[in-house]
């Protein structure tokens, strides 16, 4: 079907393990047996083949008995986000966190590439670029982040121009950011750029900084990686990164909170009162949800993140519309990860078969989330929570005790993290 690697497939056994993932009030588990016998339930269209939108076709196709959902995806495969922080450092390949859709596809997804321009959600249609049209019933959008520039112009300039990357979309980005620090010479500085929160990944950028550092300390001992934050302090796993960087990378991590980026000049980033210098730049910039829920005005909360009904992932301004992943406005505590937008997903596929149906949705869903950070190469440190939906607040809410970080990082995670990288792959996408 395409170039994209199709990834092992999982044993049986750990798939249905998987198919627990996010519980669902005891819905997810009776749900799990056919695909696709008897009279259609409907037709959901799924815009974004990512966590948040790959998960969900799956598991309406698991869940729903015969329901006929299409995905729509700009891009040929699937490229992941996390673990490219591995390919940026130099310990992974573009090629290991690639995986295509062929899964998805055996179990009756129709897979479109296509990049959808338009929702007309009083019709219940979806216009694609190039001029074809798609009727749903129910529509899902899982898009991602999408970038806000108009705050510092030159910053759009300089990523036209490759001056600067991002690598905060995996693909060509995180590619291009390997082969500039390739080509940096010894001795030169790297310098990453991190937003205010909220951002896609609290840990993302800290783990990045390790993993540039990783490969300096070994290709480029003289070279400098120097991390401005916009925030005030690391935004998570603080102790944890902030030992990781004196126990191995003394020296070569310089750290500046309240950081704020003003200007790109050439190889120059301007803050408010320092010019930064350097051969490399990494400029994470400010993020809001994906741009086509912005153009259908789905962005409600602070024209920024999409407003939805927790128990559904439904818009709360567009009936039949259900959102998930990092374009939603989060609920407490909840980060923007792929585990989450995974969890979402499978909360929004149970409710929209329960919907289709005409039945009531569970009341009483839970999600949780798990994220590793590489600090070297092997050693892994990880954050985990869980989230019970509090029907008098109507959103999801951190269980008290259930969570937690990492004493000390350490090699164990190290697999764990591969690990889990292979089977949310494998569960999203039907490996
Ligand atoms: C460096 C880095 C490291 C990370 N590490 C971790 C980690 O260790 N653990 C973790 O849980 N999370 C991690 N994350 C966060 C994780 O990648 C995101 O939270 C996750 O991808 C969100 O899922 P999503 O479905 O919302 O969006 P995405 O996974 O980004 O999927 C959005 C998809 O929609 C497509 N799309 C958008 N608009 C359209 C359109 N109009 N038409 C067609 N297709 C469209 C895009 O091409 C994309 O494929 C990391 C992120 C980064 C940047």
């Amino acid at each position: 079907m395409n170039d994209f690697p199709q990834g092992p497939r999982l044993h049986p056994s750990r798939r249905r393990l998987l198919a627990g993932g996010a519980a669902l009030g005891g819905l997810a588990l009776a749900g799990c047996a056919s695909t696709s016998s008897g009279p259609s339930l409907g037709r959901v269209v799924v815009v974004g083949g990512g966590y948040g939108g790959a998960t969900a076709a799956r598991y309406l196709r698991l869940w729903g008995g015969n329901i006929d959902v299409t995905l729509v995806e700009r891009n040929a495969g699937f490229v992941s986000c996390p673990i490219s922080n591995l390919v940026v450092g130099g310990h992974k390949q573009m090629a290991d966190i690639s995986r295509g859709y062929d899964g998805l596809r055996a179990i009756g997804v129709k897979v479109v590439q296509g990049d959808v321009t338009a929702i007309d959600a009083a019709a219940k249609k979806v216009r694609l670029a190039g001029g074809g049209e798609l009727a749903y019933d129910r529509l899902i959008l899982s898009p991602g982040v999408d970038f806000m520039l108009d705050g510092v112009p030159s910053l759009a300039e300089g990523l036209a121009s490759g001056r600067v990357v991002h690598a905060w979309k995996a693909g060509e980005q995180t590619a291009m950011l390997r082969r500039q620090l390739e080509a940096m010479p010894d001795g030169g500085v790297y310098a990453l750029h991190i937003p205010r929160a909220p951002y896609r990944c609290p840990p993302g950028p800290y783990e990045r900084a390790c993993m540039v550092a990783s490969y300096f300390k070994v290709a480029k001992p003289r070279a400098k990686v120097l991390v401005l934050d916009a925030n005030p302090e690391i935004q998570s796993k603080k102790a944890l990164f902030e030992k990781a960087w004196k126990d191995h990378y003394a020296g070569l991590i310089e750290y500046k909170p309240n950081s704020e980026l003003r200007r790109v000049e050439g190889g120059t980033l301007k803050l408010d009162f320092e010019d930064i210098k350097a051969d490399v730049l990494n400029v994470v910039p400010p993020m809001r949800g994906g741009d086509i829920a912005r153009t259908a005005g789905l962005l409600n909360m602070n024209a920024r993140w999409a407003g939805v009904n927790w128990l559904t992932l439904e818009s709360t301004v567009a009936p039949g519309v259900h959102i998930l992943g990092d374009t939603t406005m989060s609920a407490p505590a909840m980060p923007k990860s792929g585990h989450m937008a995974n969890q979402h997903g499978k909360v929004a596929a149970a409710a929209i078969v329960q919907l289709l149906k005409g039945q009531p949705v569970s009341a009483t869903p839970v999600v949780m989330n798990t994220c590793y950070s590489f600090v070297t190469a092997r050693d892994v440190v990880h954050v985990a929570s869980v989230h019970q939906y509090d029907a008098a607040d109507k959103t999801f809410k951190a269980v008290p005790g259930s969570g937690g970080v990492s004493a000390a990082a350490n090699q164990i995670e190290g697999r764990y993290a591969l690990s889990w990288a292979d089977n949310i792959w494998a569960d999203m996408l039907a490996l």
